[in-house]
């Protein structure tokens, strides 16, 4: 026999598939890196690709393999929740001192697998100035880096491979109350940072609900579709999508344009193919964003594996 649902549980249970925001999971960077290996078979950027995912299997052994982070003070969060400030903002964020730690062992772990470029850069990591790596970092935090050369420029990525892999445990050691929640933005609750992209999920409903992917802490939150995640205007929204000869390559990414602030902010659908990451599915679709660069869009989202000098 069942049980009748009370209204308390009939409400719980209603929104369940429209929480404000998802808290990284723990196979988080497991997850990207299969979907990376599945997105390189056959890709024009296989290599990158297939060195990317295992930049995210480091990052996967590094969040297991960590003593899990102190939550915040409760003053701290509810002084954040009142005023929808990001409660592990990364802006001004102190790094900890084994923050290093994190970038060495992400390197001695992709070392085998890196490119020409890389190699020559790793190889002087061990005698590059701490100091120099502690400001790169501070400067990708802020989205300010200026790279001033090559090692700096391969680098980069593994940099923020590391900052992922910290604040996705900072993100993981919050409770899904502590995230301020009714202020949808174009930056992360969570930590202030950009997207990367969104990702649009099947509700138990069998609806879609739209998520912006944090390119730092990889929480989501809530944001409307049909909507400029950078500036939220809702007018004219319109869509670009790869076409290759054969069709569309990658048909569950599409690019949102916004004509009010000319950024340009993909989607990934789960309801085109489940097994989609924000992170990894943006970086299988840089034709995309040549495509919309053209017609006069600029990348919106932010990906921690690409820099530009
Ligand atoms: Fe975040
Ligand atoms: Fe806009």
């Amino acid at each position: 026999m069942q049980n009748l649902l009370t209204p308390e549980e009939i409400a719980v249970q209603a929104g369940a598939e429209d929480l404000p925001h998802r808290l990284p999971a723990a196979d988080v960077f497991a997850l990207r890196a299969a979907r990376l290996r599945q997105l390189a078979d056959g890709h024009a950027m296989a290599d990158f690709l297939r060195f990317a995912a295992h930049l995210a299997d480091a990052q996967d052994t590094l969040l297991r393999h960590r003593t899990p982070e102190t939550r915040p003070d409760d003053a701290h969060l509810q002084r954040c929740r009142q005023h929808g400030m990001p409660p592990i903002g990364a802006y001004d964020a102190a790094l900890p001192a084994d923050w290093a730690y994190l970038l060495q062992a992400i390197a001695a772990e992709v070392a085998p697998h890196a490119p020409a470029g890389l190699q020559n850069a790793l190889a002087d990591l061990a005698d590059f100035p701490r100091a120099r790596l502690d400001a790169l970092a501070r400067d990708i935090l802020r989205t300010e880096e200026h790279l001033a050369n090559a090692v700096e420029l391969a680098l980069a990525p593994l940099i923020g491979a590391s900052l992922q892999v910290l604040w996705t445990a900072r993100a993981r050691a919050l409770q899904p109350a502590d995230v301020p929640a009714g202020f949808e933005g174009s930056q992360c609750p969570a930590c202030g940072s950009h997207p990367v992209a969104s990702i649009l999920r099947i509700g138990d409903g069998g609806h879609g609900v739209r998520y912006a992917t944090c390119s730092l802490c990889a929480t989501e939150w809530h944001v409307t579709r049909i909507k400029c995640v950078p500036c939220l205007n809702t007018r004219d929204i319109a869509y670009q999508a790869l076409d290759g000869a054969s069709g569309n390559p990658h048909p569950a990414v599409k690019a949102e344009t916004c004509p009010d602030c000319h950024s340009s902010l993909k989607i990934v659908s789960m309801e085109r193919d489940p097994l989609v990451d924000a992170f990894a599915d943006d970086l299988a679709t840089l034709a995309l964003d040549m495509l919309v660069d053209e017609t006069g869009f600029h990348r919106a989202g932010r990906n921690l594996f690409l820099f530009t000098p």
